[in-house]
């Protein structure tokens, strides 16, 4: 039976009671129709690089999502300016091969989400962002199987509440299985507005200004590379889940409480967003810290405080605990206690 250690980017987790690939979309929906009627739990996954699972494993039937196509409805009779590309993609797509084939075809508005890993299905379940885009800015619609009401439902974007790292998928979890995403990208040859100082410092524009597709999605993949933020098999920094804590949306009181050199960005709804790298590091957790009790197989990344990752042979209770003490220690240094942004499986912070 496959482990799901071996599904998961964190290389953490245990064995499934059952396993299923699910390779079609009348597949998926019966894997889980079948399961759902016996009762059984059901952990959907596609590339395993958002998930921490329990040493135990899971005690039920993983879906693994591995469908596939790519249809393209692309406008060619206008000018620049007003064609369109009306995209629609299997979940179990590999999503950083959507993006490259996007960028090679003129599809603008995904060229800064270049180098996530996982699956096309699961970017709508916390709405991926990277690098000043997130994916519900191009994102039509979705399908998906509600397991509730068991019939297949189609959600205009607008009826899918994104938000930061959010959507009504991850706020009802595993009631919705995302069968396809259709995407409505303009078509061009330069990459949508760069809102990121990073990125647009990298690329030599100003902040606003547009830069060709390909070498938009070349600086997003080398500043992700030295940040240990593209899957390396070979480098420990990215034995992770990506960014293990959300930035932290603060009060005006708890915001005004922070060291006067915290970042900080006004939100339209009067909140403030902060930077949980810079939290965590400010606490006294630098770069590749770990502690006694979490032990020497896992650590911050060397290169980005933001992940936790597995040194090799770690398990799950050692990561919990590394990011216990962070979360923990952030929240006594700051008062403001850091959310995980990983799906827990049978475990919890
Ligand atoms: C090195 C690294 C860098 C990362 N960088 C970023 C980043 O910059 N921005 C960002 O937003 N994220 C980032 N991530 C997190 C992760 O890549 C994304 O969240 C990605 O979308 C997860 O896709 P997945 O297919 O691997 O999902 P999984 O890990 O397999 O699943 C995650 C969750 O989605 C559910 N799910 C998966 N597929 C489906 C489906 N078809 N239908 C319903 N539910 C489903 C699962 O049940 C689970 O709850 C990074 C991760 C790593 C390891």
């Amino acid at each position: 039976m496959p482990d799901l250690r071996d599904h998961t980017s964190l290389r953490l987790g245990g064995p499934a009671r059952r396993w299923v690939e699910a390779t079609t979309e009348d597949e998926l929906v019966a894997a889980v129709s079948a399961a759902d009627e016996a009762g059984e739990p059901v952990l959907v996954l596609g590339g395993g690089s958002n998930l921490v699972v329990a040493d135990d494993g899971f005690p039920g039937t993983v879906v693994e999502v591995a469908t596939r196509g790519v249809t393209a409805d692309v406008d060619a009779s206008g000018g620049p300016s007003c064609s369109g590309a009306t995209v629609t993609v299997a979940a179990g797509e590999d999503w950083d091969q959507l993006v490259a084939e996007a960028v090679r075809r003129g599809w603008v508005g995904i060229e800064a989400l270049s180098g996530i890993p996982g699956s096309v299905g699961a970017t709508p379940i916390q709405n991926v962002g990277a690098y000043g885009q997130e994916v519900s800015q191009t994102i039509a619609r979705v399908r998906v199987w509600d397991r509730v009401l068991r019939g297949v439902r189609t959600f205009a974007a607008s009826e899918c509440d994104f938000g930061y790292r959010a959507s009504r998928f991850k706020a009802d979890p595993g009631r919705h299985v995302v069968l396809d995403v259709t995407f409505q990208f303009r078509q061009g040859s330069l990459g949508a507005p760069v809102r990121y100082a990073e990125l647009a410092r990298t690329l030599g524009v100003a902040e606003g200004g547009r830069a060709p597709l390909a070498d938009v999605r070349a600086a997003v993949l080398d500043l992700r590379r030295g940040k240990g933020m593209v899957l390396d098999p070979v480098d420990h920094d990215t034995w992770s889940a990506g960014s293990f804590f959300t930035n932290p949306f603060l009060t005006a009181e708890q915001v005004a409480a922070l060291p006067d050199d915290a970042p900080r960005w006004k939100q339209p709804d009067g909140t403030w967003k902060s930077s949980a790298a810079w939290l965590i590091d400010r606490a006294g957790f630098g770069k590749g810290w770990t502690s006694p009790a979490a032990g020497e197989r896992v650590r911050l990344s060397t290169k980005h405080t933001l992940a936790l990752t597995n040194r090799g042979g770690a398990t799950t209770d050692e990561l919990l605990t590394l990011a216990r003490e962070v979360r923990d220690g952030v929240r006594d240094a700051f008062g403001v206690t850091l959310v995980n942004e990983p799906v827990t499986v049978g475990c919890s912070l």
